[in-house]
């Protein structure tokens, strides 16, 4: 008989375990909304950190001029030039260039990282000409965007607690990163300020925001995850009275570290305990690009070594952690052929192992039972902030058009689990009330967001 029927009661057994029917999804809604509370009531009050990011001027259109954006978050910095004109005008011209940070670069000291930072924004900045021009009198001004863990204490500075994704560079932890930068800027000659320190959530909300006055939330989905929102001033206890202008502020919540009450299985605990950081970033690993694939990976070899799903013998790549990545089961996914070909190429070629068409039609399933429940918790989570929103604001969410910007490789990329997460938006609220919640794709908003955030808190 087929190893794919041996293995069957393992698949039934996950999906039941993964299974996301309305009363999880509602009570994930409703913790996340509980959490966020908690986390807006004094630091450290909840699994949600709920960082102030001191925006609070948000771009109008008004904007003009010649602003940077700087965009540190992973191997690759990007550096970015736009030029506003106004409400009429609008984006007149922007350029952008990328920069591979060296390996070396990521394990040496502070000086070294944001020297060379510096200098590439410097070799960008001498190559400025045709549509961009900076009034005379003025300093070019910066939206530095720094996805890493930061202690904000003002629009333009912010304490790094600790590098992560593989950064290990001494001497910046315990700075104020913005400071790091000026002064390498300074050595370099490089008559630059920062005017805006933002994380890339809070880039993407602020971007998606100069087209569109409705957007409130902003979620990547990407590697990792993280989501930011517009919060009202006087329902952050921990603000302690100290109110914005505008009565308003972005919060990050951090919500990768949110745990309470997700559906998770044996593949998951295992591969927190193996992970980097045990007991961390639940969230994130249940529904972030990063794990997709290797909590796929985990469910597989169980079926290969107690059931023989591809043969007797079991792969070593199969037990490499990591070796089977989101796009490679996203690609799985899309395969349509009578034969499903692509399952059976991607197997080989990625897991070393192969297959007939039962074995790859219950790989599939593994696939979207994994990929189903990380879309819909995710859906839930957006959820969770809306009606966090509306329980301080009746009726401003969900009894108006309300635009939720999703950014991130996950999202872009992967049809089923974009379709997941708004079905179960939809199952949250109900077809009426769900027509007001816009979920809109902003493509790499994050960096013009900066540079308007450097524009909306210029120092002029
Ligand atoms: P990052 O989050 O690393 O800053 P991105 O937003 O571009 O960068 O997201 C990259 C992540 O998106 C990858 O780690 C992967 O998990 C996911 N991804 C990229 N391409 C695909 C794809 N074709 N299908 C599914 N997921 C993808």
């Amino acid at each position: 008989r087929s190893s794919a029927v041996s293995v069957a009661p393992i698949l039934t057994h996950l999906q039941k375990q993964c299974a996301t029917p309305l009363p999880v999804l509602r009570h994930v809604a409703d913790a996340m909304a509980a959490d966020m509370r908690a986390g807006l009531a004094v630091d450290g009050g909840s699994d949600l950190k709920m960082i102030l990011s001191y925006v609070d001027t948000f771009p109008t259109g008004n904007e003009k001029g010649l602003f940077y954006a700087l965009d540190l978050g992973g191997t690759n910095f990007r550096v970015l030039r736009v030029q506003l004109g106004g409400k009429d005008e609008r984006v007149i011209a922007t350029e952008f260039e990328q920069v591979t940070i060296p390996q070396e670069l990521m394990f040496g000291t502070s000086e070294e990282l944001f020297d060379f930072i510096a200098c590439g924004l410097a070799n960008f900045a001498k190559k400025e000409g045709g549509k961009f021009h900076l009034p005379s009198g003025r300093k070019r001004e910066i939206g530095f965007t720094f996805s890493f863990p930061v202690k904000q204490t003002s629009i333009d500075s912010g304490i790094l607690m600790k590098w992560t994704k593989g950064f290990a560079v001494s001497g910046t932890a315990g700075r104020d990163v913005v400071a790091c930068l000026n002064e390498a800027m300074e050595r370099q000659g490089l008559d630059m300020q920062v005017s805006a320190l933002v994380n890339d959530t809070v880039g993407t909300l602020a971007g998606a925001r100069y087209w569109d006055d409705d957007v409130m939330v902003a979620v990547i989905l990407g590697t990792g995850t993280n989501a930011c929102y517009v919060e009202r001033t006087d329902v952050i206890p921990k603000l302690q009275g100290q109110m914005s202008s505008s009565g308003r502020t972005i919060i990050s919540t951090e919500w990768g570290a949110f745990s309470n009450g997700l559906p998770l299985t044996e593949f998951d605990r295992d591969m927190d305990a193996a992970s980097i950081n045990p007991g961390e970033q639940i969230f994130e690993k249940t529904i972030s690009g990063m794990y997709l694939g290797e909590i796929v990976r985990r469910v597989l070899l169980k079926m290969a070594e107690a059931g023989a799903l591809f043969g007797e013998y079991v792969s070593e790549k199969l037990s490499t952690p990591f070796i089977l990545r989101t796009p490679d089961i996203c690609a799985m996914q899309q395969d349509n052929s009578d034969h499903l070909d692509a399952v059976g190429a991607i197997l080989y070629d990625v897991a070393g192992v192969k297959s007939d068409l039962s074995v790859r039609k219950m790989v599939v399933e593994v696939c979207d039972t994994i990929v189903k429940r990380g879309g819909r918790l995710a859906g839930a989570g957006i959820v969770g902030i809306l009606q966090k929103m509306e329980e301080d604001s009746k009726d401003l969410i969900f009894g108006k058009r309300t635009v939720v910007a999703m950014d991130g490789g996950l999202y872009e990329n992967y049809p089923q689990y974009r379709r997941y997460l708004k079905e179960a938006v939809t199952e949250l609220l109900g077809l009426e009330m769900s027509k007001n919640v816009v979920i809109e794709h902003s493509k790499d908003g994050s960096g013009i967001g900066a540079a308007l955030l450097a524009a909306s808190n210029s120092k002029y």
